[in-house]
């Protein structure tokens, strides 16, 4: 990026304009590798659980006790948007109907708490035989009772979390921020999860989790900002999505780019499947992560790492920026970006971009009135990305660097929806009104 382009980018960034930083610069590496065999062992451990979990979830005894969601055309979307097809087509991935937790996080959140179960089973002597059915019985689950797993949570990874963790046996403790909503506690209390509230926003919530926990032997916190386990667990999605696209006949090649636009909050999940897809396809995947406009913290972290915004220090926060991290995206109102997940893709991401809220509820509407699809606020983020791309000086930057422009017309465009299934009707109804008012 020339030094005017960034400039400018930097006080759009500042004054909450939406716009759109592009990636794969000269000599960006990233600066921590996880081997594709990491990402296999997280696979085989959701196989090996699958049993289990469609013992103990009345809702995944369909699938087997797989945690999985469907991928398809939105080509009524794809028009609303006015994305020509000469630009390719337009393709959801739908985590937000995921079975068990309701959103992106079933697949991190799920993964952790099932490796930290199978830690403790194994200390004890069980599943010497491989038989996973056995942790459902009495005497396993009085085990898990002496443990306790803890996370601190916007919502969506606390209720992931929560009720992963209560469903195995743990006691399970989730942190929520003052702004946490009330249906999400409610959740969670219902199944026997203990909700503590803290003032503050997120980044506090996680604090003061992290340090109760610390006290305990018996307590494993879940940590959304430097967790492996997590971003293992969100990059198990790739083998999967890999087999829709070939059942789907969608190939993904130098003349067929694939780009995928994906709501981030810490970067966790968007990391995850971001690097599972590059093991996949190396650079023919091109992944842009979508932030609210107050709440841009992972765009800050690779422009900081690129020693873009002097009078930074490493690793900031959006507040340094002057911005307030206030969204309705809750699962994506996060001041602080995962240092694991920025070093993991800052070598192969293929950009990051801001949408402002209006534009989260607008389509939020579009895409329940045109195909029939409910999600929530943050879960819309990405529906911004084609255009962004291709509208942006950046991203068209972006396309020619990368000599993507004349495959445009093959190329798949996936919009990832992140969470819906659990959001109460009343608040669904608000968030549909207020998008439609945007609309009309
Ligand atoms: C958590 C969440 C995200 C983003 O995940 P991060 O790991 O925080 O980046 C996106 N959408 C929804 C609905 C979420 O709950």
């Amino acid at each position: 990026m020339t030094f005017f382009a960034l400039r400018d980018l930097v006080e759009d960034l500042r004054d909450a304009r939406p716009t759109l930083w592009a990636g794969r610069s000269e000599g960006v590496r990233s600066t921590h590798a996880i081997d594709a065999v990491e990402v296999q062992q997280a696979v085989q451990r959701f196989v090996r659980f699958a049993p289990l979990l469609a013992r103990l979830f009345p809702e995944l005894q369909a699938s087997g006790g797989r945690i999985e969601s469907a991928l398809f055309p939105v080509p009524q979307m794809q028009q609303a948007l006015q994305l020509p097809e000469q630009l390719g087509r337009l393709w959801l991935k739908a985590d937000h109907s995921l079975p068990v937790a309701g959103s992106i996080k079933a697949r991190g959140g799920v993964h952790e708490v099932l490796e930290y179960a199978e830690q403790i089973a194994l200390q004890h002597g069980l599943l010497a035989d491989g038989d996973y059915l056995q942790l459902a019985c009495d005497a396993a689950r009085a085990m898990f009772a002496r443990y306790q797993v803890a996370v601190g949570s916007t919502g969506n990874l606390g209720l992931s979390i929560g009720v992963m963790a209560s469903g195995l046996g743990f006691k399970a403790t989730v942190h929520m921020s003052a702004d946490a909503k009330e249906w999400k506690k409610q959740r969670l209390r219902a199944r026997g999860v203990q909700v503590v509230e803290h003032a503050g926003d997120y980044a506090q919530a996680v604090s003061a989790g992290r340090e109760l926990a610390d006290q305990d032997a018996h307590c494993h916190f879940v940590d959304d900002e430097h967790s492996l386990s997590l971003l293992l667990g969100y990059a198990a999605a790739a083998p999967h999505l890999v087999a829709q696209l070939a059942e789907n006949k969608i190939a993904v090649d130098e003349t067929h780019p694939l780009f995928v636009y994906i709501p981030c909050g810490v970067g966790g999940a968007p990391g995850g499947v971001a690097l599972g897809l590059q093991q996949a396809f190396g650079p023919h995947v091109h992944c842009f992560f979508a932030e609210p406009v107050q709440s841009p913290c992972f765009m800050v972290e690779m422009l900081a790492g690129a020693a873009a915004l002097p009078g930074l220090e490493a690793h900031p926060s959006v507040y340094e920026l002057g911005l307030n991290n206030q969204t309705e995206a809750d699962g994506l109102a996060v001041p602080r970006a995962s240092e694991l997940a920025a070093n993991v893709v800052r070598g192969f991401l293929g950009g990051v971009f801001t949408v402002e809220d209006e534009t989260l509820f607008r389509h939020l509407y579009l895409l329940k009135d045109r195909e029939g699809l409910q999600i929530e606020p943050s879960a819309a983020a990405g529906f911004g990305g084609p255009r962004a791309l291709l509208e942006s000086a950046a991203g068209q930057d972006y396309l020619q660097r990368q000599k993507l422009l004349p495959h445009m017309a093959s190329a798949t465009h996936i919009v990832w929806t992140t969470g819906g299934l659990f959001v109460p009707d009343e608040e669904y109804a608000r968030f549909l009104a207020r998008g439609r008012d945007l609309s009309n």
